[in-house]
């Protein structure tokens, strides 16, 4: 399908950028690994009246631990964080989503900072960004502002970032000692966005609880932690029946979107089952940490 006309910038650093995006404000869009944002043009969903391509910015990427935070520039690819034996072994939720994005192809022009600016309900990374509760590093011509996960996800495809701003990096607590991980979804067939997501995290000391966080995507028209039953789990010691419970109030207070691919009842049910097979796999997975 032919794109609509657009201007195109293609900034070398992100001072330049930045400024293009002061001058533009909503009349540009960013154009990252292009896979969200391409179809969005094809379809004429989105007519912006230019292009800033940041490709060509190269302190945009890579991965750095400091300070108990993994820091990965927008730009990195899903791909190359995939890859990142970094990402592995400090943030192994982020490290357990990846490969559920697409497939290959996608990731390998596919950007961690696109992914999260797009901010798809459906989608894994906004899951693990809330469930971790990741920082999100925007600069604009005033400086930098780092907003929290809980305030970036604002709605459908909407978040807190302002049109003047970029988002230069995302920053993902690293995981203590004992704490196990599980990314589950279920999709209509692999590499299709998820039904139902569930990112978990849980940390444990002396064999109980000390930590847990649950997000789901695809259970509304944000990515949802789901937080009376991390309430529940928080002290006790795994078991199935506490995650019964849990499965129980996770889904109890929410009422998931219906569309082609499921009903609200249907999302529920199987939103559900993802907190009770995620939680078994991420306390087994605690387990083996240890
Ligand atoms: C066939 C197919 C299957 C896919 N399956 C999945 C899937 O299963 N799960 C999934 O999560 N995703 C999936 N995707 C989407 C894919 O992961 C995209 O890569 C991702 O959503 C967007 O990243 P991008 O770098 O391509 O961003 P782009 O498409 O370039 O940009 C997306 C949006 O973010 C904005 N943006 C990008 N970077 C910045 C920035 N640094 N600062 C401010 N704004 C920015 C853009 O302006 C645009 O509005 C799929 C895509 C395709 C084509």
């Amino acid at each position: 399908m032919k794109l609509p006309p657009f201007g195109y910038e293609a900034p070398k650093t992100t001072s330049e950028a930045v400024e293009l995006l002061a001058e533009y404000l909503d009349q540009a869009s960013v154009l990252a690994g292009g896979k969200s944002l391409v179809p969005l043009l094809a379809l004429r969903l989105a007519r912006p009246a230019v292009l800033i391509d940041i490709n060509g910015i190269r302190e945009l990427s890579g991965v750095s631990v400091t300070d108990g935070q993994a820091v990965i520039g927008a730009m990195t690819r899903e791909y190359a964080a995939e890859e990142s034996h970094a990402v592995a072994d400090t943030v192994p939720l982020l490290a357990a989503a990846l490969p559920l994005i697409g497939h290959e192809a996608i990731r390998s022009r596919g950007t961690i900072g696109g992914s999260l600016a797009h901010a798809d309900p459906a989608a894994e990374l906004p899951a693990v960004a809330r469930a971790l509760d990741a920082e999100f590093v925007v600069r604009g011509q005033s400086g930098e502002r780092v907003i929290p996960a809980a305030e970036w996800f604002e709605g459908y495809l909407t978040t807190s970032r302002r049109p003047d701003e970029l988002l230069v990096q995302v920053r993902f607590p690293t995981a203590q000692p004992g704490t196990g991980v599980s990314f589950q979804e279920v999709a209509r067939r692999q590499g299709d966005f998820a039904i139902v997501g569930l990112a978990v995290s849980l940390s444990l000391s002396d064999g109980a609880i000390s930590d847990a966080r649950l997000a789901f995507a695809g259970m509304s028209d944000v990515p949802v932690r789901a937080t009376e039953a991390e309430d529940l789990l928080a002290g006790e010691r795994p078991s199935a029946e506490l995650f019964d419970e849990a499965a129980r109030r996770a889904t109890e207070g929410i009422d998931p979107p219906a569309d082609l691919h499921g009903s609200s009842e249907y999302r529920k049910k199987v939103g559900a089952a993802t907190v009770r097979r995620g939680l078994r796999a991420a306390a087994d997975n605690a387990q083996e940490r240890q």
